[in-house]
């Protein structure tokens, strides 16, 4: 089977776990703080926390952000449903702007209508490996007085303009789950310049605890903190980012190369000036046929996949916030169509070519 993901780890990552568990230190050791020293100068941010995971870390940045109790927060509804839980988890109410149909991200000319007294912070989502449209949406975040958080779960490494995701707006989250382009087996990061926020995140993800004294705690929190364990093969894995990153992106061309001379498929794009990093290499197809073609591939031994088969806001707890089929045409359309296909760095270019082959066979088929 050609996997839709698969971690790549070598004898370095065995090496530094081994370290660790003849180190006795399990949490919060050397590997932990080296780590967010390097994640922090290669996004471009003062500073980093290294959590448990990349929903621990939309958690601890909403509520770093003052999130709470009536706080509108504008977000997208085509992504991993964790983005809107961490949302309704601070008690705020996400308000779900469509995404542009060629990029799969937030339609920044619709989110100006949508902003309301109560409006408290944007939460983009740089789906797939893409950068969201961060000038135009920087400005209006600033215009409005609001608070921009980016759900860059997916895209460590990718870039806009040069600058790196997670360094636009006030806050930025990644995840180092398993399948993610680099992984640590289940991990996330938050990352800001903002002094004040960060104390808050150190607190919060540590039982609310004050900085350096055992005991004191001053605010409501959680235990969120990452062990040394995964920090030390994360460590490993940021130095293989960029080389990973470059393996996705040829992948991605050839693949894109060889599926142009098919009719009727619908091509990942990238933005003038973003740097994809193609967590997912994503195909539109017409709805009719698109499960059908999945089987078939699957069939094939190719394990293509479906992110995601369903808006958020038709999931039946943010439905009850008020939301109803037709509210958001685009992100309903294309969760109808989307098709992943393997492309990570373990993927060969004959795979590609056979990844190509058989679709090109399942048209001539049809
Ligand atoms: C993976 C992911 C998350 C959650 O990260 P976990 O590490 O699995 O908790 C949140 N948002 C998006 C867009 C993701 O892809």
């Amino acid at each position: 089977m050609i996997q839709i993901a698969q971690p790549f780890f070598g004898e370095e990552e065995e090496k530094a776990v081994c370290a660790v568990l003849r180190s006795g230190m399990l949490v919060n050791g050397p590997f932990t703080r080296e780590f967010e020293e390097r994640i922090a100068c290669l996004v471009g941010r003062k500073y980093c926390i290294a959590l448990s995971s990349g929903t621990a870390a939309l958690h601890t940045a909403l509520h770093a952000a003052g999130i709470s109790s009536g706080s509108e927060v504008i977000t997208s509804p085509f992504s991993f449903i964790a983005t809107a839980n961490a949302i309704l988890f601070c008690n705020g109410k996400p308000i779900f702007v469509d995404i542009e149909q060629e990029n799969y991200t937030i339609d920044y000319k619709l989110i100006e209508s949508k902003i309301t007294p109560q409006t408290k912070a944007i939460v983009t989502v740089d789906l797939f490996g893409q950068s969201c449209d961060y000038t135009e949406i920087e400005a209006l975040a600033k215009k409005h007085n609001l608070l921009l958080i980016t759900d860059s779960c997916q895209s460590l490494g990718a870039k806009q303009n040069s600058k790196c995701v997670g360094s636009f707006g006030e806050l930025g989250v990644f995840s180092l789950y398993a399948t993610k382009n680099i992984t640590c087996g289940e991990g996330g990061l938050l990352v800001t310049d903002d002094e004040q926020i960060e104390k808050r995140a150190r607190e919060f993800y540590n039982q609310g605890q004050e900085i350096g004294k055992k005991y004191s705690y001053t605010d409501l929190g959680l235990n969120y903190r990452m062990t040394e364990m995964q920090a030390a093969i994360a460590l490993e894995q940021v130095k293989k980012i960029d080389w990973i990153n470059k393996k996705r992106r040829a992948n991605a061309e050839l693949l894109s190369q060889l599926l142009s001379k098919i009719k009727n498929i619908h091509l990942p794009a990238e933005k003038d000036g973003n740097t994809h990093v193609f967590h997912q290499y994503t195909i539109r197809v017409n709805s009719q046929i698109r499960d059908t073609l999945v089987t078939y591939l699957q069939e094939k031994g190719i394990e293509a996949s479906i992110f995601y088969p369903k808006p958020l806001h038709l999931y039946s707890h943010l439905k009850k916030i008020g939301y109803v089929k037709g509210d958001f045409p685009v992100a309903e359309k294309v969760s109808q169509e989307v098709i992943s296909l393997p492309i990570h760095p373990l993927v060969s270019d004959n795979d590609i070519i056979y990844i190509a082959t058989c679709i090109r066979e399942f048209y001539e088929k049809m």
